[in-house]
């Protein structure tokens, strides 16, 4: 684990309607509910829990734990916010850490996945040719596409890519190590994202 408490670690928050919005710091969320401005879910029961209600709850034995002077808290994955309904529209930065999650570190063109020292960002439009820096013009590509690609475009070179880079929407697992996403957020957001 990533973090070195589990106060530290994220957990992904739910607006009113359960969409996801983005993820705080345990300890944030536990403020939140200790607030009344949220409640933890149960992610095997789906079940609403109020702060008060929360601390009666048992720590299982899989379960991340706060521990405080007289006992343990389970730290909550996801908690749902009681009274805001809204949902942040956000695109994707373009940056090479997030191209290479939009691509899933994948060749665009042949669908290889080396590592990643092996892939590099190819402009579909060479930049001599006019091509800009952008979602729409930027793909992985492995080193033996490029070599083959060269300073051409695909039509020029006789290649095809696999889809259509387009601007990803933003995640609000975007900015998360991978191994600090939760199994339990599958219900509420893409966890390829990341
Ligand atoms: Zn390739």
């Amino acid at each position: 684990m990533a973090y070195s408490s589990a106060l530290q670690q994220p957990a992904l928050v739910l607006n009113e309607s359960w969409v996801a919005i983005r993820t705080v710091p345990v300890r944030h969320a536990l403020h939140l509910m200790a607030t009344g401005a949220a409640s933890a879910l149960d992610h095997e029961t789906f079940q609403l829990y109020d702060f008060e209600s929360w601390l009666e709850c048992e720590v299982r034995a899989h379960d991340a734990f706060v521990r405080t002077v007289r006992s343990a808290i389970r730290a909550p994955e996801t908690i749902v916010l009681a009274r805001y309904k809204g949902v942040p529209i956000m695109l994707a930065p373009f940056c090479r850490k997030n191209l290479f999650r939009r691509d899933r570190h994948t060749c665009q063109y042949c669908g290889v996945r080396p590592s990643g020292t092996d892939l590099s960002i190819d402009h579909i439009i060479p930049r001599s040719q006019g091509g800009q820096t952008s979602w729409e013009n930027c793909v992985l590509s492995c080193r033996r596409c490029n070599h083959k690609k060269r300073n051409r475009t695909p039509s020029q070179a006789g290649m095809r890519l696999l889809s259509t880079p387009i601007q990803p929407r933003w995640n609000p697992l975007f900015d998360l190590s991978a191994d600090s996403i939760r199994e339990s957020w599958s219900r509420f957001v893409r966890l390829e994202a990341s």
